[in-house]
Parts: structure tokens; sequence; C-alpha cells
């Protein structure tokens, strides 16, 4: 199948793009990597009546240092974060979660805020940058607004974005040197989309202990009792039974395959943690 007919423009900026959005009402759609849209496109499962092309737009490309944070713009794409490994210090995770997703050819052209805002239940950005407890800065006509990332995504392919709005950047704070990240998916075949996932981060030093689960049905899930009990015991709370009743609490649908899977995946994620 093609495409339905629809306009293209390249905006100059993001106030243009915001316009541009707010103009079409409902009726026109970002372009960024490509990588969701274009199959939604030719499958005809979005058809808007104007695409915005956003993917060369240089306020969305930049990695900055910021004092506590670095804030990657919404156009940067997998493959760049990717390549800053070496150069990311306190957020060389995102450098690792980024070569794990799809292939180096996906990760060319697909964008943080694209996949931010495609809101894939199993996509890796939603579930990395909640457990960074990460920022979004979300751009429109009306002017500037943050979000945390786990507060963003509000469901299956859903998020907190109004029509006019653009993710203008992430900011995901650096982590101290003490800090412990786990980050664990299971995939049945290298490059597809994950059929569970788990992020954990425990950082002392920033009074942080944050453990979510993703590709679940919706948004990632946070699960807090089992962090606590982690930040306070060690590794003596890392048990497949802690796991299995944790996963049980946060998705109490899934079938007891997915339950037991959900559950080794998160058990590895936190292993990583507790063995580092
Ligand atoms: C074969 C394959 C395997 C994949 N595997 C994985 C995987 O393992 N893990 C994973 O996380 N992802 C995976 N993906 C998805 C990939 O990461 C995409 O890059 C991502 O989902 C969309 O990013 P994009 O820049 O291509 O966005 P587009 O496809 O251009 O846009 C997607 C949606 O986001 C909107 N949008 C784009 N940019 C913005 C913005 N800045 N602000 C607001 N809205 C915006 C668009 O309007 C559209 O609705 C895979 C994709 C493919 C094709």
């Amino acid at each position: 199948m093609k495409a339905a007919i629809f306009d293209y423009v390249r905006p100059r900026d993001l106030a243009e793009a915001a316009r541009l959005l707010a103009d079409a009402k409902g009726g026109a759609k970002l372009l960024a990597g490509g990588q969701s849209l274009g199959p939604m496109l030719n499958l005809r499962l979005a058809r808007p009546r104007l695409l915005v092309d956003v993917a060369r737009l240089g306020e969305l490309r930049g990695i900055e240092a910021r004092d506590s944070a670095w804030r990657i713009g919404g156009g940067v794409t997998h493959a760049q974060i990717e390549d800053a490994a070496g150069r990311l210090p306190g957020a060389e995770v995102l450098c690792a979660v980024a070569a794990g997703i799809a292939y180096r050819a996906v990760r060319n052209r697909g964008t943080i805020g694209g996949s931010l805002a495609h809101a894939d239940p199993a996509a890796d950005w939603p579930l990395a940058l909640a457990a960074l407890g990460a920022d979004i800065e979300i751009c429109g006509i009306s002017g500037a607004r943050t979000v945390a990332a786990d507060r963003f995504m509000k469901g299956a392919f859903t998020v907190d974005l109004a029509e006019d709005e653009v993710v203008a950047a992430v900011s995901v704070p650096k982590l101290s040197g003490g800090a412990r990240w786990g980050y664990y998916k299971f995939c049945r075949k290298t490059g597809e989309f994950p059929e569970a996932s788990a992020a954990a981060l425990f950082d002392a030093e920033r009074r942080s202990a944050r453990v979510f689960i993703g590709a679940l049905s919706g948004a990632p899930q946070r699960i807090p009792a089992l962090a606590a009990a982690i930040a306070e015991r060690g590794a003596a709370a890392c048990t497949r039974e802690a796991t299995e009743a944790a996963v049980t609490a946060a998705a109490p649908d899934l079938d007891v395959i997915d339950r037991r899977m959900h559950a080794a995946v998160l058990l590895r994620a936190l292993q990583q943690v507790v063995r580092a």
C-alpha cells in the first residue's frame, strides 16, 4: 500500500513548526526520522493532510552539557547518542541504551523525540528516561513547558502532547560517580522491539532509587517498593520471588508466561545493579 496524498513543508524553526501544527487543527503530523510514521503512512494508519518535516531543524539537533544535566535535542538520532560514547560523562547509559535500539539503519534516522512522541509501549526511551528521572521539554504556540518523563506517556501510543506541541528536548540528570544502573530487555530477534524490558537506577548521592518495567500494554510501570527494598538491603532483596511479586502488583493483567518473562528480565536488570 502507499500513503494517501499529503502536503509537505519544511519549517525554518521550531516556532514555525508549532504554528503550522496549530493552523492544521489536528490535520498535520511532524515528520522526524520517519521510522514509525513512514510505515503508518504507507499502511494508512495515519492520514495527515500535512507533514511538517523537522528532521533538519538545528534547534532540535544539539547535545549540550548543563550544570547537572545533559540536554538532548528532540531531533537527535539514536545513532548520534550511540556515537557520543565517551563524551557524555554522567550519562553514558544513554549511549548504551541507544546502541541497543533496532538496527543501525533505523538508529541513523530514528530520533529520541520521535520515539517519545510515538510512545510504543515496548520502546526503549520511554522506559530508560523514566528510570533516569529525565524531564521532557515541550514547545507549542503558547510557550514552553516541562513534563517528567515518567508522566509523559499516558498509555500505548498516547502522550501528554497538544496538537501544536513539539518535543523540543530531553533533560537527563547526570549520574553521580557511585550511581548504579541496570538495563535489560528480552527480544525474540535481535533488533526487534522487546517482549519484556526493565531499567533500574540507584544513585545514593542523589537519593534516587528508581525501578521500572516496560514492554507492557501501556506506559512503563514504576516499582517503588522493590526499589526501596533494594536500596535498603541490597542483593538480599533481589530475588526471583520478589521480582515475580513486584511484576504481579505492577501489571496484574499479564498471563503466567508473560509475568515470568517480565520477572526474569527485571531480575537480570537488578542483578546488574547489585553485582556492579
Ligand atoms: C524495524 C524497526 C525496529 C525498531 N526497534 C525499536 C526498538 O527496539 N526500540 C525502540 O525504542 N524503537 C524501535 N523502533 C522505533 C524507532 O526507534 C523510531 O525511531 C521511533 O519510534 C520513531 O522515531 P522517528 O524519529 O523515526 O519518528 P517519526 O517516525 O518521524 O515520528 C513518529 C511519531 O512521532 C511524532 N514526532 C516525531 N518527532 C516529534 C517531535 N520532536 N515532537 C513531537 N512529535 C514528534 C510524529 O508526528 C509521529 O507521530 C524500531 C523501528 C523499526 C522500523
